[in-house]
């Protein structure tokens, strides 16, 4: 359960006004689900670096995996402002849970889906949707994060079957995953998508340890050692950087809303908190101060909010472009990020405890400001947009 009611989570500007009666219900659902199943889990999953058991076939049942892809493939085929607003709710309860979904929808699911054969959909997609097959996307590596052109891993053309050498780093859902759609370049240096299996010989997933961010979801690296890659696992319909960088514009959107959420998890604790903390004989919320603090969370929130339905109705009438979704990535996660590390101030000492969200929702949204581009990468994306001037 939440600290605070939910129905106190904040609509200042009535942005319901702009949303379906299917939005709401969506919403709501993908709400209450949290409160049962994440909250009570989540603070000793993340102090004891562990993934909450059992999410991803959870996450499936409510339809959070991949819902805006068609249903013949397993999806709920839905807009995607009802993607942005299940991303939401879910990091409202956790940045890893919003990552486990994000991961799957937009950097598995949306390539098989965009890029993929007909045998790759049929055979892939419904177990991804249901959760009982778990997908990682392999794109960063240890030489070369913000630079993916530059990537290492390779694969040779042996005839009847690829070969697949090279390492991914920093992968999300590394250690669980049943598939990864990685990328690597060809001979001809040009990158193409590959569904690695586990279980093929020469592939391995070992865990990253010791995060202090990010605790309740597993990363890892991919390490490829003379894979042989069936021909038919490579991703027919796509060429070059623009396959991984436009499953990253789609993941970078359900981020953007995605940290709305952690911003009303902190938000809605700071302000329930403030009106039960008495001191000098008062309530803390009585204290301009404190106020000052939370009349600014408000703003920002709606700021972001508006921000992303307008993005969303972009998005669904397909005239969003990246660098519109960068802007919003960008300002959306440092919003969340300064919420998260104000409103623990606000709690005072009982901020940085286990029992309430701050200092777990700031910790990993160190991670959420690295990932998807860092928070100077988007800038630039934008400089590059205003000025025509590439600044990389
Ligand atoms: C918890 C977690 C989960 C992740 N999950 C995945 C995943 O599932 N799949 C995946 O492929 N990747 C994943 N990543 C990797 C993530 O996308 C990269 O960490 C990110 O892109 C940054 O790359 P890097 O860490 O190598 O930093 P670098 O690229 O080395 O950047 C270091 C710093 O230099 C700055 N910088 C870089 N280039 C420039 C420039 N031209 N101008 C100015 N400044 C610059 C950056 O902004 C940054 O501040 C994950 C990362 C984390 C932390």
């Amino acid at each position: 359960m939440s600290y605070y009611p939910i129905h106190t989570i904040p609509d200042y500007y009535f942005i319901d006004d702009l949303l379906t009666d299917e939005h709401k219900l969506i919403r709501q659902s993908v709400r209450e689900w949290v409160d049962s199943f994440v909250m009570p889990k989540i603070d000793d999953a993340a102090q004891h670096h562990k993934d909450i058991p059992n999410l991803m076939k959870e996450l499936g049942k409510i339809g959070a995996l991949g819902p805006y892809i068609p249903e013949e493939y397993g999806g709920a085929g839905l807009d995607q402002i009802s993607y942005g607003l299940i991303m939401q709710e879910l990091e409202r309860g956790d940045s890893a849970v919003r990552s486990a979904a994000s991961v799957q929808s937009s950097l598995v699911m949306f390539p098989i889906n965009e890029f993929g054969s007909e045998e790759q959909k049929k055979k892939y997609l419904p177990h991804l949707a249901s959760g009982e097959m778990i997908g990682a996307f392999g794109l960063t590596e240890p030489n070369h994060g913000s630079d993916p052109g530059s990537m290492e891993t390779h694969f040779k053309d042996m005839g009847d079957h690829y070969l697949l050498n090279g390492a991914k780093m920093w992968i999300t859902n590394a250690p669980l995953c049943n598939i990864a759609v990685v990328w690597a370049k060809g001979e001809d240096g040009k990158v193409r998508g590959l569904i690695v299996e586990r279980g093929m010989e020469g592939f391995t997933t070992p865990e990253t340890i010791n995060k202090w961010s990010l605790r309740a979801s597993k990363t890892g690296e991919l390490v490829f050692r003379d894979v042989k890659i069936p021909k038919e696992n490579i991703l027919p319909n796509v060429i070059g950087l623009k396959g991984p960088l436009s499953c990253l514009n789609s993941a970078r959107y359900g981020i953007s809303w995605g940290v709305i959420g952690a911003a009303i998890d902190c938000y809605c604790t700071a302000v329930q908190y403030s009106k039960e903390r008495i001191q000098f004989g008062k309530p803390i919320a009585s204290y301009q101060l404190q106020q000052k603090k939370l009349a600014e969370f408000l703003t920002e929130i709606t700021k972001a909010q508006l921000l992303c339905w307008r993005l969303g109705t972009l998005k669904n009438e397909h005239r969003a472009t990246p660098a519109q979704i960068s802007l919003a990535k960008r300002n959306n996660v440092k919003m969340a990020i300064d919420i998260a590390r104000e409103s623990r101030q606000i709690l005072g000492g009982m901020g940085i405890m286990g029992e309430f969200p701050m200092m777990r929702h700031a910790a990993n949204l160190e991670s959420v400001i690295t990932y998807e581009g860092t928070h100077d990468v988007h800038l630039l994306i934008t400089g590059n947009d205003i000025t025509g001037i590439n600044a990389f």
